[in-house]
């Protein structure tokens, strides 16, 4: 690890109990270390694990009114600096200002990593917005993760979009071709009950043949983001823990560039963790509207895109961030919060939980030693 990598890693670990206390005792209240910006409700896919395409195809007017560029940059500045961002949608390349969004928000922010998921579905229009927020982006970090979720038509048929698999694979590959230091080419795979008895071929397939710089792996979720409530998304549990093992036998050996060990660390935990709570939830302390929290389309701040305590909207705010965030809103959805044990496994909230885990953190330090 580089000098400058310990540097901030000690000063972002030198924040960790100052978080203790103001989850535990409201005071201080500190700015969040890292933030998801659904930047839109927009999406061309019907996934069978996701509503949001559904939802859009039914009623396109439930896009009208998401924040604009000059909102997201006003924003941006009273958020103050973050570890680590990321924009989603619906698909957020859907949105033709998408790349001008990405660096306002990373000019406010100066964030470390940006994450952007994306279903793959305009080729054109990815490759030419990654370029484009590359261009100006500065040093951090970009990891565009293009999900796959079958191998050929089974992708297309998880995906409801013909041709998904094609325009998924050539993403990839023109994406590496911008051949950028600061790109991470990644591959997200959701598993569902519409996948786990396949999920060994989808790994051979990504991991052997389109060998992406990163490849994740995350159990379908129901999240009020999604609208999916009462769907029947969750594979068998047995079949999930058997396709996790899978994935860590290989991912071990198979990533191949831009992945930092650290993070390597945490993935690996995180995949412990979601076998834990498959074989018997024991729930965590969640630092969600703490150290974290989304930003929804139409301003609404919620806790995290799973839990969806709504802690007020930017736009009753004047697009002040710091007032809303030390607002009566995000006060009380704190205090549920901190009395509750959280079962939501949503990777970035799940980091950002382990960090603030004395237990988890002291693991992910003993992989990061040995290179676990
Ligand atoms: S998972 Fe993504 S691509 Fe699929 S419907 Fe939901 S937002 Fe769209």
């Amino acid at each position: 690890m580089k000098r400058r990598e310990l540097l901030r890693g000690a000063k972002l670990a030198s924040k960790i109990p100052m978080y203790w206390a103001f989850r535990r005792y409201g005071r201080p209240v500190l700015p969040p270390l890292a933030m998801s910006f659904v930047v839109t409700d927009k999406c061309n896919s019907l996934c069978k694990t996701c509503n949001i395409g559904r939802r859009y195809l039914d009623d396109p007017t439930v896009a009208d009114g998401e924040l604009s560029l000059d909102e997201y940059a006003t924003l941006a500045k009273s958020i103050g600096p973050l570890e680590w961002v990321t924009f989603s949608g619906g698909e957020p390349f859907m949105r033709k200002d998408f790349a001008d969004v990405v660096v306002a928000v990373a000019e406010g922010t100066r964030p470390r990593v940006i994450n952007v998921p994306t279903n793959a579905t305009l080729v054109r229009a990815t490759v030419a917005g990654v370029a484009a927020i590359l261009e100006r982006l500065g040093p951090t970090r970009l990891v565009v993760n293009v999900s796959l979720d079958g191998v050929g038509e089974d992708h297309d048929e998880v995906r409801g979009f013909r041709g998904n698999f094609a325009s998924a694979t050539k993403t990839v590959q023109e994406l590496r071709r911008l051949s950028d230091p600061r790109l991470v080419v990644g591959v997200n795979t959701v598993i569902s009950r519409f996948n786990a008895d396949r999920a060994g071929a989808i790994f051979d397939y990504v991991q052997g043949e389109l060998r992406p710089d990163s490849h994740v792996v995350e159990l379908a979720q129901i999240r009020p983001e999604y609208h999916n409530q009462g769907d029947r998304i969750a594979s068998d549990p047995a079949l999930a823990r058997a396709a996790i093992d899978a994935f860590s036998a290989r991912a071990r050996s198979a990533e191949r560039s831009g992945v930092p060990r650290w993070v390597k660390a945490f993935r690996a935990e995180y995949y412990q963790d979601v076998k834990q709570e498959l074989a018997q939830a024991r729930g965590h302390r969640c630092f969600s509207a703490f150290a974290t929290c989304s930003l929804m389309p139409h301003g609404e701040v919620w806790s995290n895109t799973q839990r969806a305590d709504v802690l007020g909207n930017v736009r009753d705010f004047s697009l002040d961030f710091r007032a809303l965030w030390q607002g009566e809103g995000a006060d009380a959805a704190r205090q549920r919060i901190r009395s509750e044990l959280c079962h939501c496994e949503t990777s970035n909230v799940a980091y950002s939980n382990a960090l603030m885990s004395p237990r988890v953190l002291s693991r992910v330090v003993g992989r990061w030693v040995l290179g676990a």
